[in-house]
């Protein structure tokens, strides 16, 4: 991408039109445009998303939405339309449990003092221009966009709503609540598509001649830029519909409702049919999101433990000696509707936990991350089992897998019985509709060997037919191959759909918003306590990458290391340390990293909370 040369370009260019009064320059910061409107006969000027520049007597700046990476270095004369940030990280330091609302982090860490609140239908005059503020929401829910017509070009200032020739910076910004159709933030796989299209209609409405992003190379086309964009989300949710689980909980009414909100009223929805399912054998007992498997002799092994009710159905089915004892407990994956009484129920009937290798951690030191539905109940001795390693239990083989369907720390459980078609426990990662990949943060990768592609792959290799079972669906299902194609061949186009819609040089950085993460994400401290701490980095791309990472301090909780690097194979995973040091104030702290690569620059981007007490 010709980006740089772009900018450089275009900051030595000048609108001397018929009045040369205004003159626009574009500075790039950390891949932040600076823009910089200057009126040369009064010397007063007007910045854009951010300001470096304490030069001359700026009257305004300008923000079009509250993300904390776009934070202006310089604080005064700040327009910006209205967010709630007040007491955001005091709430997030216990919110981030059982957290389903799945808004972005990226809140500032001191909130900003704002002159003026701006909102739809505003007109703000500034060093002799007008600029009309209009609410333009996709990339947050806030967003708005400020019109200004500069020696005769119309130009729009749109923040984050579209990057260079039809992207968007990431897809996981989008995930939000579907109110009129019952569909939670949890479930609402880029739902402010819907207002990204509208959005993106009014802005075109409104014939730019040229848009100033906040973020990417500067839009000539405007009108061909936001065509290609609609098309690529319609096409990206058309799509995403085509194989969603949620058309078998919630039914195609709803399905429909949210189909209709990004692809227009009466819009052609393709749903999957309900694959082949039936009633679960009688040696599975089925209660909630819960199963037991009953040995011959009685014994039985636990899969998953989600709530008291769960906990209360094991331990009554043993009181009454329906089973004999648990054995063992399987957990599937780190939600707490699976997870929550885990340990409860360990304790209570005297058994392991088992998991697979790749998300033991997790469970072991829920607080070290920051996911969707994280208990804070921590198990502390798992056993990790290692992908497609067996176990004999009774007359049972049992062979665990890892299976990064639903969400990336995510496994699955073989179960074969003589003389019984064999059942592959599956977790949430499947139902009879399709795929269960509505939340993009739960990190559904899309390389080849990650993800549901994995997944895919797994289920081609089982044992000629294997019976499904996901805990919320009250049967045993199976794909058939034509299914199974139909899921792989809609995958991977969506795959190549999100390849086109991202500036990146993959489309994980699109959907993956942990491909680097501060690790831990939750520190509880004492007054003066010194910790290190890690920035874990993916390297996705396809090829070598040197992620340089530049912590910041945040009021007396103090960064004692400096910038450091880590170089990364292609699909290669790192760490850089972080030394950090607690103030001696009880209170909550965040300290936050930038990440650094070539093209890549995310200011500010990753943080760790820390609780003093
Ligand atoms: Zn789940």
């Amino acid at each position: 991408m010709n980006y740089a040369l772009h900018l450089m370009f275009f900051a030595t260019f000048a609108t001397w039109a018929e009045t040369p009064k205004i003159r626009v320059s574009v500075k790039a910061i950390q891949g932040i445009n600076a823009v910089c409107l200057s009126n040369q006969s009064t010397a007063n000027n007007v910045a854009v998303y951010h300001s470096n520049n304490p030069d001359g007597d700026r009257t305004h700046l300008l923000l079009t939405h509250n993300r904390r990476e776009l934070m202006p270095s310089s604080k005064s004369n700040i327009f910006a339309p209205y967010s709630e940030t007040k007491k955001y990280w005091l709430n997030m330091a216990k919110k981030r449990f059982h957290y389903y609302a799945q808004q972005p982090t990226k809140v500032l860490v001191e909130p900003l003092e704002v002159k003026r609140w701006v909102k739809d239908g505003d007109l703000l005059k500034a060093a002799g221009m007008k600029f009309q503020v209009m609410a333009t929401p996709g990339y947050t829910r806030e967003s708005v966009s400020y019109l200004a017509v500069v020696d005769g070009k119309r130009c729009a200032f749109t923040g984050d709503l579209i990057y260079g020739d039809g992207k968007i910076f990431d897809l996981y910004s989008f995930q939000d609540a579907i109110p009129e159709a019952k569909v939670g933030g949890y479930h609402g796989y880029g739902a402010r598509l819907a207002d990204l299209v509208s959005s993106l209609q009014k802005i075109k409405a409104w014939k730019p001649d040229v848009i100033y992003p906040a973020r990417g190379p500067l839009i000539n086309d405007p009108a061909q830029a936001i065509n290609k964009l609609i098309g690529r989300v319609q096409a990206l949710y058309r799509n995403y519909l085509s194989t969603n689980a949620l058309h078998w909980y919630f039914k195609e009414d709803r399905m429909r409702i949210c189909g209709e909100r990004v692809l227009g009223k009466g819009a052609k929805i393709d749903l999957m049919p309900y694959c082949l399912h039936l009633d679960t054998p009688d040696w599975i007992i089925q209660f909630s999101t819960s199963r037991i498997i009953v040995a011959d002799n009685g014994h039985g092994f636990l899969l998953d433990c989600g709530g008291k009710n769960q906990f209360e159905t094991a331990k009554d089915l043993v009181e009454r000696g329906v089973v004999k004892q648990i054995d063992g407990i399987f957990l599937t994956h780190t939600h707490d509707d699976h997870s929550q009484m885990v340990q409860a129920a360990a304790e209570y009937f005297k058994c392991p936990v088992y998991t697979t290798t790749e998300y033991k951690d997790v469970v072991e030191n829920p607080g070290r991350y920051l996911m969707p539905g994280l208990t804070e109940n921590a198990v502390p001795n798992v056993e990790g089992m290692k992908d497609g390693e067996t176990m004999k239990w009774h007359e049972y083989k049992f062979t665990f897998r890892y299976f990064p369907g639903q969400m990336i720390y995510h496994g699955a459980l073989l179960v074969e019985r003589p003389k019984a078609k064999p059942v592959f426990f599956i977790g949430d990662s499947f139902a009879p509709s399709g795929i269960d990949d509505y939340c993009l943060l739960n990190r559904n990768l899309v390389h080849p060997d990650a993800g549901y592609p994995l997944c895919f792959k797994i289920i081609r290799q089982l044992p000629k037919d294997t019976w499904l079972i996901n805990q919320h669906v009250p049967h045993v299902f199976r794909f058939s191959d034509k299914e199974l194609t139909y899921l792989e061949t809609q995958y991977a186009k969506r795959t190549k759909i999100l390849s086109e819609l991202f500036p990146w040089d993959d489309p994980n950085y699109g959907i993956d918003e942990r491909w680097s993460t501060f690790y831990p994400y939750g520190n509880i401290m004492k007054p003066g306590e010194t910790r290190e701490v890690e920035v874990r980095v993916i390297n996705h791309s396809p090829i070598k990458r040197t992620f340089k990472v530049t912590p910041r301090d945040h009021r007396g909780a103090k960064v004692l290391s400096g910038p450091a690097s880590a170089t990364l194979a292609s699909r290669g995973e790192g760490a850089v340390k972080v030394k950090i040091q607690a103030p001696k104030e009880p209170g909550v702290y965040v300290i936050t990293a930038d990440i650094d690569s070539k093209d890549m620059h995310f200011r500010d981007w990753v943080e760790t909370i820390i609780e003093v007490k």
